[in-house]
């Protein structure tokens, strides 16, 4: 009997399956989206959209021309902002051509894995790491190899990245700010990493891509300084999403970026279409395109979320919970204070308190906390987080 689901699918659902098993199983499941919670789960909005958000969208909502709402591929208003904003944040001579509109960061990577990987094609990245590069990687036909940050600091483990890479290496993907752990790679590490790269290139005798995912690189805390590995790298792509900087990721705008010295940049520019339409459309919408010029200044309040950070560090330290201090995004790493984090999610969740157990991203031992929570749920949580590290201590000692 044949398989009803492709292998692919069925690798693409291992590969989830810590997390959709949380999702589908956990008391999370159960309450998401309920007022009363304190959800610090995911990275959606526990606050009032923002308004220049709207206003913006407003402005370009009404037709100018009967084409307004017709297919809208590239369009070549969004393109050619795109390439302006990428110009003055990375200091690159973007091109509108360099720029191809998506739905976010997701469809970004969506377009770029089959455009310059083939089947077998071995991808380097870093774990822990946001949940779908595995799932989308093995959909598109590559291998994932997985290294591990380095524990004590969760910096790039440079030895184990050129230890990993083989003749097979086509891709590594860095992700700065980074999800979970919240680190900020400096010009030093990233240098190191540009010269392991071109070094393997040379001796296997093709590119090794570098695919940035950056789209926290403007939710950077404390005042410090995001650097994009395409600074770095020449064979840099770029994927970015404004769902995060506007915390509206159900409405999708992003792009992928070929930094210019990329080699082959015309040949990618040139067929990266076909990438998108043999993706099934991985443009975003037309509206969104419009706006874009509108939504690039917007972000969320920044000294809001670092008000967040700072009350929940301070408060969990208090308590006895050990905290890592993120440079950037959204979210905020927490040892659990048993080894078994899914148990202690859910002595959590006793208290009313939602946090993602670390080992649906590779991090067993530890759960994430996202910050986008309101000041409300932060205030509330603190009573819970109390509970449920006593709880804790006497789970630890037997009492289940
Ligand atoms: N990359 C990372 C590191 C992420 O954390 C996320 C979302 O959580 C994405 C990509 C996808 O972003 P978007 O949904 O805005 O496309």
């Amino acid at each position: 009997m044949t398989e009803p689901v492709s292998r692919r699918i069925r690798m693409a659902s291992a590969a989830l399956a810590p997390l959709t098993e949380f999702l589908r199983n956990s008391a999370y499941s159960t309450c998401i989206g309920h007022d009363d919670i304190c959800d610090f789960v995911f990275g959606n909005p526990q606050e009032p959209t923002l308004p220049g958000f709207v206003d913006a969208l407003k402005r370009w909502i009404d037709p100018r021309d009967k084409n307004w709402y017709a297919y809208k591929p590239n369009e070549a208003t969004a393109c050619e902002a795109s390439a302006r904003h990428l110009r003055e944040s990375h200091g690159l001579p973007f091109e509108a051509a360099d720029i191809a509109m998506t739905g976010g960061a997701f469809a970004a990577m969506a377009v770029a894995f089959p455009l310059v990987l083939d089947p077998g094609d071995e991808v380097v990245f870093s774990v822990p790491a946001w949940f779908c590069y595995e799932a989308m990687l093995v959909q598109a036909g590559a291998v994932p190899v997985k290294v591990r940050l380095r524990p004590d600091d969760f910096d790039l483990d440079l030895d184990a990245i050129a230890a990993a890479i083989t003749a097979r290496t086509r891709m590594v993907i860095v992700n700065s700010p980074h999800n979970p752990t919240g680190r900020i790679y400096s010009p030093d590490t990233l240098r190191g990493l540009a010269e392991l790269l071109e070094r393997a290139s040379a001796q296997h005798g093709r590119t090794i891509y570098l695919l940035s995912d950056e789209p926290y690189r403007k939710l950077v805390f404390d005042q410090r300084e995001f650097h994009s590995p395409a600074c770095f790298y020449d064979a840099t792509l770029i994927s970015y999403s404004y769902g995060k900087v506007l915390l509206t990721p159900g409405a999708r705008l992003g792009y992928l970026a070929f930094s210019p010295n990329l080699p082959g940049r015309q040949l990618l520019r040139d067929t990266v279409e076909t990438a998108q339409l043999g993706g099934g459309w991985l443009h975003p919408n037309a509206l969104m395109q419009y706006a874009i010029d509108d939504l690039e200044p917007l972000s969320i309040d920044l000294a809001g979320l670092t008000r967040k950070r700072d009350r929940l560090v301070a408060a969990l330290g208090d308590i006895g919970y050990r905290v890592h201090i993120p440079e950037g995004t959204f979210y905020l790493l927490c040892q659990s204070p048993i080894a078994d984090d899914a148990a202690f999610t859910r002595l959590l969740a006793q208290h009313n308190v939602y946090v993602l157990p670390g080992h649906t991203f590779e991090l067993p031992g530890y759960v994430r906390i996202c910050l986008t929570a309101n000041e409300d749920m932060v205030e509330r949580s603190i009573e819970g987080f109390r509970r449920g590290f006593d709880d804790a201590q006497r789970y630890e000692h037997g009492d289940r």
